[in-house]
C-alpha cells in the first residue's frame, strides 16, 4: 500500500489521473491531510463514498494513537507517548514558550548511535519513522490542543541524518505552502554529526538550522561519550558546519550537555572558545539529564553559570537550555523506556 501523507502534491495527482479520477481530487485529499489534518479517509466529506473506499484499499492512512500525556505542573510542557499503527511507541513534546508553540519530535524508534547518556539508544535502533510519522506527531499534537505550532524541532529520539532520505521529506512537507507552512526558519534539525548528511544537506540551501550535538572538545573525549566520534574528528565536524553556513547562510548552534566532572572544567570551557571562536555559532548548554541506567551527574548550577560566563566573556553566543518538563521525564527516550518497563511487570 502506498503512503499517502508521504506523497507530494505532484505525486497524488499523478498517481489520482492513474486510477481515473480527476487531479483536482489530489488537491482536495491534500487539504484534508495537511490543513485539516484529518485522521482517516471517512472524514473526507467532501469525496464520494466510492471515492473513499478506492482510497482506503489503495493507500495507507498513517494516524498516532496517544498511549500516555504527561503534563508539567512546574512550565505546562507536555509529553506525549504515542502509539504507531505497528504498536512501537514514539515520543513527542510540547514546549510553550512566549514567541509560539515548539513541538520536539523523534525521527527513529529507538536509535542506534550509542552516545552514553541517552536513553533512546539503550535498545538500540527498531526502524525508521516514515515522513508521514513525523508529521503525525506535529498533526497530533496541534489537533489535540487545538493551537498553532509554530516551531519544530528534530530533537527527539533517533538520530534525523540515519533516516535521511525520509528527513528531507518531512521538511519539505511540514513547509510546503499546502500543508502547515511551518517556515524553514523555525525548524531546527539535531545530530550527532554525520558529517557526509551533514554536507549532502548543505547543498539543498534550505534555511532550517542545523544543531550539532558536541559535547566535548578533544576527538579523545568525545569518543567516551560518542561512539561516532570513532568515525568523523571534531575536525571534520567544524570543516562541515563552516560549510553548512557558506552555502545557507544560517549560524550553526552547537550543543554541549554538561556532565559533571567530565566536560565542563575550565579547561572544557577554553578549548570550547578555541574551537568556536573562528565560527559564527550559537551554544546551547544543557545541564545532562539523569538517567537512571547510566551514573552521570548533572553539573552543579554554579558550574554552568561560570560555563556560560566564560563563553559570553569570549563573546560566543550562548543559552542554558530550560530544563523543561523535568519532572515528567523530560529526557529522550524515558518516558518510552519506563512505560515498557511497567507494561513487563
Ligand atoms: N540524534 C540527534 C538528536 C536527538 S538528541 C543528536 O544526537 O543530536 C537531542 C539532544 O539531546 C542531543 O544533543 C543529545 O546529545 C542530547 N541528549 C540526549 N540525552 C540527554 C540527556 N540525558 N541529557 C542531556 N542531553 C541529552
Amino acid at each position: 500500500m502506498i503512503d499517502i501523507k508521504s506523497m507530494t502534491l505532484a505525486e497524488l495527482k499523478e498517481d489520482m489521473e492513474a486510477i481515473g479520477e480527476k487531479a483536482f481530487r489530489a488537491k482536495q485529499i491534500y487539504e484534508w491531510m495537511h490543513q485539516k489534518l484529518a485522521r482517516s479517509f471517512d472524514e473526507m466529506t467532501n469525496l464520494s463514498a466510492a471515492l473513499r473506499e478506492t482510497c482506503k484499499e489503495r493507500y495507507e492512512y498513517t494516524s498516532l494513537q496517544v498511549a500516555r500525556v504527561q503534563t508539567s505542573a512546574i512550565d505546562g510542557t507536555q509529553k506525549y507517548l504515542f502509539a504507531l499503527a505497528d504498536g512501537n511507541l514514539i515520543e513527542s513534546v510540547l514546549m510553550k514558550y512566549k514567541h509560539g508553540n515548539s513541538v520536539c519530535i523523534s525521527s527513529q524508534v529507538g536509535c542506534r548511535m550509542g552516545c552514553a547518556f541517552c536513553a533512546s539508544t539503550i535498545d538500540g535502533l527498531e526502524r525508521n519513522l516514515k515522513p508521514s510519522e513525523m508529521l503525525d506527531q506535529i498533526y497530533s499534537i496541534q489537533k489535540i490542543t487545538g493551537e498553532r505550532v509554530s516551531n519544530v524541532v528534530v530533537m527527539g529520539s533517533g538520530e534525523p541524518f540515519d533516516n535521511y532520505d525520509n528527513l528531507l521529506r518531512f521538511l519539505q512537507l511540514l513547509s510546503m505552502e499546502e500543508g502547515l507552512h511551518i517556515s524553514q526558519r523555525n525548524i531546527t534539525v539535531s545530530t550527532c554529526g554525520l558529517v557526509p548528511k551533514m554536507r549532502e544537506l548543505a547543498e539543498e540551501k534550505l534555511q532550517i538550522t542545523l544543531a550539532l550535538s558536541l559535547h566535548a572538545t578533544t576527538d579523545e573525549k568525545r569518543k567516551k561519550l560518542m561512539p561516532i566520534a570513532n568515525k568523523y574528528s571534531i575536525g571534520e565536524l567544524m570543516e562541515a558546519c563552516s560549510d553548512y553556513f557558506e552555502k545557507t547562510g544560517r549560524r550553526i548552534t552547537f550543543e554541549y550537555s554538561l556532565v559533571g566532572g567530565v566536560n565542563d572544567t575550565d579547561e572544557d570551557a577554553r578549548e570550547l572558545i578555541a574551537l568556536l571562536k573562528p565560527l559564527n555559532c550559537h551554544v546551547n548548554l544543557i545541564p545532562v539529564n539523569p538517567i537512571k541506567e547510566r551514573d552521570f551527574v548533572q553539573s552543579g548550577t554554579d558550574a554552568v553559570l561560570a560555563f556560560k560566563n566564560k563563553l559570553e566573556k569570549n563573546k560566543i553566543n550562548c543559552t542554558i537550555r530550560r530544563e523543561m518538563g523535568r519532572d515528567i521525564d523530560g529526557a529522550c527516550g524515558q518516558l518510552r523506556r519506563r512505560h515498557k518497563e511497567q507494561s513487563l511487570q
